[in-house]
């Protein structure tokens, strides 16, 4: 089969590889879509510890041609999502429940072949049954969402809740979607692009602000901006070190900053700890999908979520090193790869 290799760190080819072989726990899936994501590109520039020759490709989603002798609950034919996340469901951070934190974790995509091939092993514990009618490109948003669903969840978002979003990628785009599911009615985005701030403005964004014009802390939460105050939740998701830093002063008293956004290891934000103490602000990180994939499976296959307008480009397998090794091109919010079979 065909798959694309991360030889070493900057060294990314399309070659001919052995089929995989499922154990006897594991699904064999027909890779239908795959998803590039930042982190693709970070595994290329050696930004993120993986270890290479490594098939990278952690947002799938295809069918199971074939499966392990002790899987049950799955049948040949069916369209399957999987969380590339693995647990190992022994050490302390497993044990209390933090699978998103487990000392051994073993991604799909990062520390074992991943989706950007003909075909992956799926562990039939990280596999979730699709509509056999979904289109088979919105299977590849399922790991995105849960992210997003984890940073929604940590922030406590109640119908009738005012909202931030910073940072107007797929994910601040995703994040949009389930403020609106989640009740919120006021729901800011701020990003630099027009045309994402339009999108997101279709998706359930009740007001956006251009990042790169406005004063944005003025525009959401002063006297005389969209918020007076501040808003009740803010969800950082563009990963800079400016928008961390607004987070926090753009939260109302008592309100919660949720860090979604990776931040490069290393570099600093700066914040006023009488400003967090006085104002009692709330501030959390979010790491990955604990136990959010299914959930993210449900939405996507309900339909609540749009998926369509997030897709930039499809593109085959032939193309996938190329768009890794490079940077995304202007207006791009998602690529997926969808492998020919012509
Ligand atoms: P992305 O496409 O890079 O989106 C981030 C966007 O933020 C940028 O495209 C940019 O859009 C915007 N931005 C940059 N500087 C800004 C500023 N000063 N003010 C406002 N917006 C600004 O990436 P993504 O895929 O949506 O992911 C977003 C972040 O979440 C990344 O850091 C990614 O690594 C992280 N992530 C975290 C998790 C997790 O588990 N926590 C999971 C997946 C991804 P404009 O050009 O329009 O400004
Ligand atoms: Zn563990």
């Amino acid at each position: 089969m065909k798959a694309v290799r991360l030889e070493a760190v900057g060294s990314i080819t399309l070659r001919e590889v052995a089929e995989p072989v499922p154990g006897p726990d594991d699904l064999l899936v027909r890779i239908e879509a795959c998803g590039v994501c930042g982190t693709d590109r970070h595994l290329f520039h050696g930004e993120f510890p993986c270890r290479p020759p490594v098939t990278p490709g952690h947002e799938f989603s295809g069918i199971v041609e074939a499966m392990g002798h002790s899987v049950s609950g799955f049948s040949l034919g069916d369209r399957v999502t999987g969380d590339p996340n693995i647990a190992c469901g022994r050490c302390r951070h497993c044990h209390a429940g933090r699978v998103n934190l487990c000392s051994n974790l073993n991604a799909i995509g990062i520390h074992r072949d991943g989706g950007f091939a003909d075909y992956v092993v799926l562990p039939q514990k990280q596999a979730f049954i699709l509509p056999a009618d979904l289109k088979p490109t919105h299977g590849a948003f399922c790991e995105p969402l849960g992210c997003c669903l984890h940073g929604v969840d940590l922030a406590e978002i109640k119908p009738g809740s005012s909202v931030a979003i910073l940072g107007g990628g797929v994910i601040g785009l995703l994040t949009v979607q389930l403020a609106r599911l989640a009740g919120a009615t006021t729901i800011i985005l701020s990003t630099r692009q027009a045309s994402r701030r339009a999108l997101a403005e279709e998706l359930g964004a009740t007001a956006t602000v251009d990042a790169s014009a406005a004063d944005v802390i003025d525009a959401i939460s002063g006297p005389a901006g969209l918020v007076p105050g501040g808003v009740d939740v803010v969800l950082e998701c563009a990963g800079v070190q400016e928008t961390v830093e607004q987070s926090l002063r753009l939260a109302r008293a008592g309100g919660t900053v949720v860090i979604v956004g990776v931040v490069p290891q290393g570099m600093k934000a700066a914040f006023e700890p009488f400003d967090l103490l006085f104002r009692e602000l709330k501030v959390l990180g979010s790491f990955l999908n604990p136990y959010t994939h299914r959930r993210a499976a449900e939405l996507i296959a309900s339909g609540a979520i749009e998926i369509d307008r997030l897709i930039s480009r499809q593109v085959p397998l032939e193309e996938a090193a190329a768009v890794i090794a490079n940077p995304p091109a202007a207006g791009e919010v998602k690529v997926v790869v969808v492998p020919d079979r012509g």
